[in-house]
């Protein structure tokens, strides 16, 4: 790919273990010279890609995060976010291959587990190469070129520490080192981050968004993650947790602990009559609870380890899920005294992809 080649589509992809990401550019600076030159499978392509929000059966394309008039490589146009189930990639490919692509010579950069899982089924069906790219070095690259790109992408919660009044404010991370970055995929992956190039994976924990989408499903019998946070904004999980005050009375004072904290996660359900009084809304709630408190507390001794202030967390399992975000900006506010910022990127969970469409060729 040299710059300004558009014999093929730009794309950056990143298969994950649950979601698939694929960012799109779509030149805008087109001349009447290329625009006769251009292959007309292309035109199709882009022409598909960016008419519609909705492909086949899982494919999303998120319209409210679509970022105009950028430069790469010398050209410009428009970034296009685009999601599927991971689960759903024979049905992508297949698509893929009805609008043409296979009668393209195509390499797409493409990053996480699946770059490796379905390689040759990318070279079978569609024959595209996919140019591979680590997954943790791309999520960094993308980060930094939001950051540049857009400038409300980061964003803090004021009065964290009152979870009903907190609200959504602008971060300025124009100066972002050093950082802890806390990727919440399906598993989570904590890295110190340096400098631009310069980060080590300090921690993680196979307790993620593929966990709390698990439970919840087990645990309400819902079908999407969409619902099961649904569910979660409805419920209540001090029915479902033991709090300290269900097991002090009140307070425990002598170590600061306040009556209506979880001492317990789900500490109340061998109680049978506990148990038949819980709703799916409860159980949802409380899982998500459970599941963002680990990962807050984890985050936050990393923090400490690393002497940094500043925490950001990514990761889809953020989508729509103010619940997890403010809790976290609380978990690290109050447990740091004040000291640990929790920031949150508007892209949440396409960094990797986009890492990786800027990747090739620097
Ligand atoms: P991965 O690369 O591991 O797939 P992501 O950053 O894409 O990681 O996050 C996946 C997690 O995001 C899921 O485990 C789930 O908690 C959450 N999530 C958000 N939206 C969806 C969705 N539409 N379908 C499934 N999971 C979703």
């Amino acid at each position: 790919l040299r710059t300004g080649d558009f014999s093929m589509p730009w794309f950056g992809m990143d298969i994950g273990g649950t979601l698939t990401k694929l960012v799109y550019f779509e030149p805008k600076d087109i001349t009447p010279d290329e625009q006769d030159q251009e292959a007309e499978i292309l035109r199709n392509i882009r022409r598909y890609l960016t008419k519609n929000s909705a492909y086949g059966k899982t494919g999303h394309r998120d319209t409210h995060l679509q970022m105009d008039n950028v430069e790469i490589r010398k050209r410009r146009g428009s970034l296009h976010f685009i999601r599927f189930q991971t689960t759903d990639m024979s049905n992508f490919l297949l698509l893929a291959k009805q609008k043409g692509m296979a009668e393209l010579v195509t390499t797409v950069c493409a990053t996480g587990g699946g770059a490796f899982k379905f390689e040759n089924e990318f070279r079978q069906q569609v024959n595209m190469k996919l140019a591979k790219f680590d997954e943790l070095d791309t999520l960094i690259k993308g980060i930094l070129f939001a950051e540049v790109q857009n400038p409300t992408e980061c964003y803090f919660y004021e009065n964290a520490r009152d979870i009903m009044k907190s609200e959504k404010r602008a971060f300025d991370f124009s100066k972002p080192y050093p950082f802890i970055l806390v990727n919440v995929g399906s598993g989570v992956s904590i890295l110190a981050v340096y400098g631009p190039d310069n980060y080590k994976r300090v921690s993680g924990t196979s307790l993620g968004g593929g966990t709390f989408l698990g439970l919840c499903c087990l645990l309400t019998g819902c079908n999407s993650f969409e619902e099961a946070i649904q569910l979660a904004t409805k419920g209540d999980n001090r029915k479902v947790d033991k709090l300290v005050r269900d097991i002090y009375g009140g307070d425990y004072d002598r170590f600061g602990l306040t009556g209506d904290l979880v001492a317990s996660s789900f500490g109340q359900m061998h109680i049978k009559d506990k148990r038949s009084s819980v709703s799916r809304e409860d159980l949802a709630n409380a899982t998500l609870v459970t599941i963002t408190n680990n990962i807050g507390s984890i985050a936050r001794m990393c923090a400490l380890n690393e002497k940094m202030d500043k925490v950001v967390f990514v990761g889809n399992f953020l989508r729509v899920n103010p619940i997890s975000m403010k809790l976290l900006a609380y978990a690290m506010e109050f447990w740091s005294n004040g000291t640990l910022k929790a920031l949150f990127l508007e892209h949440e969970g396409y960094f990797g992809a986009l890492g990786c469409l800027l990747q090739f060729n620097g």
